[in-house]
């Protein structure tokens, strides 16, 4: 399976910078699929920059109701209406900084199930965890929390991204990081069966660039990176995706 290489822009770019970032990325993909989560402002430019190429636009977060009185929010049907084929659920910015609770996280889980938008769900222990060796439990609980009820896993894509890797150029080795994932799929195995779990894919997060990406996609289960800064420039960026 091609690695899935995802761009996550957070609050960068405007729509003319989305628009120029796609047209220079076009001649740089070859064969390969580039996924990009550009802010809510520049999905629509994104979409249309991004017709006939294998570019995949998708959205950094979304509410968990349909509709209703939330102000300063988007549901589902809005990123769907606008062509965002995926949805980052469960961010570390999103939990940490936003206070977004495990409940919230599954909530909004279902919801993108239920509107066919195909949700990467985030997780991963903050350095104080990891130092009190308790990141097989915190990988455990969020996965639970996040995907209790739900029968059908076969649409989902898992991010580990250990929170003290996130902006901080601490990169996880591709060792610690592979320990992770393997914990992250017997969890999934566990919540539905190893078939499934086989199948979906978990991409590493927290400080990926074209120097360390090699050595994680090597790893037996690591299918691919959730990028933020090293995704804002199209060279590196592409560089990313084309890494075999
Ligand atoms: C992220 O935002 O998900 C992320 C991993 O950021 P960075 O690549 O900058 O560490």
């Amino acid at each position: 399976m091609e690695p899935i290489i995802i761009a996550n822009w957070k609050m960068h770019k405007s729509q003319d910078e989305t628009r120029a970032f796609i047209e220079a990325l076009k001649p740089l993909l070859g064969s390969k699929k580039a996924w990009i989560a550009p802010p809510f402002t520049a999905i629509q430019e994104a979409v249309k920059a991004a017709q006939n190429a294998k570019i995949v636009i998708g959205a950094q977060n979304m509410h968990d109701a349909p509709q209703g009185a939330f102000t300063g929010q988007i549901s589902s049907s809005m990123l769907k209406a606008l062509g965002a084929q995926f949805v980052l659920i469960g961010h570390s910015e999103c939990r940490h900084v936003f206070c977004e609770s495990e409940d919230l996280i599954h909530r909004k889980l279902v919801r993108a199930l239920e509107e066919k938008i195909t949700p990467v769900l985030c997780i991963g222990e903050k350095l104080e965890e990891r130092e009190t060796d308790q990141t097989a439990d915190v990988l455990r609980r969020q996965l639970t929390s996040a995907l209790e009820g739900i029968s059908d896993l076969q649409d989902l894509i898992v991010a580990y991204e250990p929170v003290w890797a996130i902006g901080t150029g601490k990169v996880a080795s591709p060792e610690m990081a592979q320990e992770a994932h393997m914990i992250c799929r017997k969890i999934l195995a566990e919540l539905s069966s190893e078939k499934i779990a086989a199948k979906i894919p978990i991409l590493y997060g927290g400080s990926v660039n074209p120097k360390n990406i090699a050595g994680l996609l090597a790893q037996p289960d690591i299918e691919g990176a959730l990028v933020g800064g090293a995704s804002l420039d199209v060279n590196s960026y592409s560089q990313l995706i084309r890494t075999p």
